[in-house]
């Protein structure tokens, strides 16, 4: 007879109650306290796993999904991985349309995560019938019992972050969160984590991070939509050359901008001075904090929480490979590598 056993019935107890962890060498010399709220703790070492929980439950608390249904999303990134992980232990059928961009380790991981891959080509047209977006829609349609994530345009993806991480900051900080820093991709994180802490209190700050460009910034400060504003960029996750509907903006209050090479160097420092292997975007709201410490938006009680979205694994061939640092020119001095190999 089994007694006593402490186990979890499956992997999707783990999702959420991330830790927060105080930032103390990175933030040397900066006014304020820090706290990173570290989602690579996450089963599927991201934030995403919260959005593929929370959304899949929706719909099945809805009818709309049984066990045999199908899951259709349209990405290789963190959300593909969770939405696979999680219809593994539910029971649903996962189908991902990604881009051709998309390296073969990612395509291979998901296919080990029992994820049926689309690989769509990169350089069509949005509405051309080949392009992910497309192939999505149509599996979508043709397919009965499915069910279309689309994390860009789905209000479920705001709902999540509200219920989980908003309250869970909340509740770590003893409602004393002064302010919040968090990148803006979709907007769920941020939208859903803003939207909780002003209902808690209006004063809450929710500081967003967007990419050099991203129509984000622009977009918030003039309703404009700037295609000039529009050109490629390499961090991934963060940032977008449309306006999401995830994203509500009226709970933000400012954007900064963060560049490719200072965020990932920032990554490598979160990770040599706190001992945190976090991925590229983690490095640039970290990033964010050090503009904004020295353009004084923070003083000496302000208690701020910034969102580490993943896990720094992803980012092998990219920010933690010397090899690509140099050839992206991020390298101005053979200091910042890496520390050498010993050949025994
Ligand atoms: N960081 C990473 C690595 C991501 O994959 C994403 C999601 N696109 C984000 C940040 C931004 O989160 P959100 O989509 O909720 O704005």
């Amino acid at each position: 007879m089994k007694k006593n056993i402490q186990a979890h019935s499956s992997v999707l107890e783990l999702i959420g109650n991330t830790p927060l962890i105080e930032l103390q060498k990175i933030t040397k010399g900066m006014k304020g306290s820090f706290y990173a709220k570290v989602e690579a703790f996450n089963p599927g070492h991201s934030s995403k796993d919260r959005i593929a929980l929370y959304i899949l439950e929706q719909a099945e608390k809805k009818g709309i999904l049984k066990p045999g249904d199908t899951i259709i999303e349209t990405t290789s990134g963190n959300t593909g991985f969770s939405i696979a992980m999680v219809s593994i232990i539910k029971g649903y059928k996962c189908i991902l349309a990604v881009s051709s961009k998309s390296s073969k380790d990612k395509i291979d991981m998901l296919r080990t995560m029992g994820a049926e891959v689309y690989v769509c080509p990169a350089h069509v047209p949005a509405d051309d019938s080949r392009s992910y977006y497309e192939v999505a829609k149509r599996l979508h349609q043709e397919t009965k019992g499915s069910v279309y994530i689309n994390q860009y345009f789905n209000e479920l993806n705001i709902e999540a972050h509200y219920h989980t991480t908003g309250k869970e900051i909340w509740e770590q900080t003893n409602g004393q969160i002064t302010h919040l820093v968090a990148c803006s991709g979709t907007g769920g994180t941020i939208s859903g984590i803003g939207r909780y802490l002003k209902e808690q209190n209006p004063e809450v700050k929710i500081l967003g991070i967007d990419a050099y460009g991203s129509v984000l910034q622009k977009f918030h400060e003039t309703k404009e939509f700037d295609k000039d504003e529009i050109y490629p960029y390499r961090i991934e996750g963060l940032g977008k050359n449309l306006i999401p509907s995830a994203t509500d903006f009226d709970v933000i209050d400012s954007f900064t901008k963060v560049t490719d090479e200072n965020s990932a160097h920032t990554a490598r420092e979160i990770a040599k001075t706190e001992g945190l292997f976090v991925g590229y975007t983690s490095g640039a709201a970290m990033q964010g904090i050090k503009q904004m410490s020295e353009e004084g938006v923070f003083d000496k009680d302000s208690i701020v929480v910034v969102i580490f979205p993943d896990h720094g694994s992803r980012y092998m061939s990219k920010i933690y490979s010397d090899e690509w640092m140099s050839q992206q020119g991020f390298f101005d001095s053979v200091n910042q590598e890496s520390n050498a190999i010993s050949y025994i």
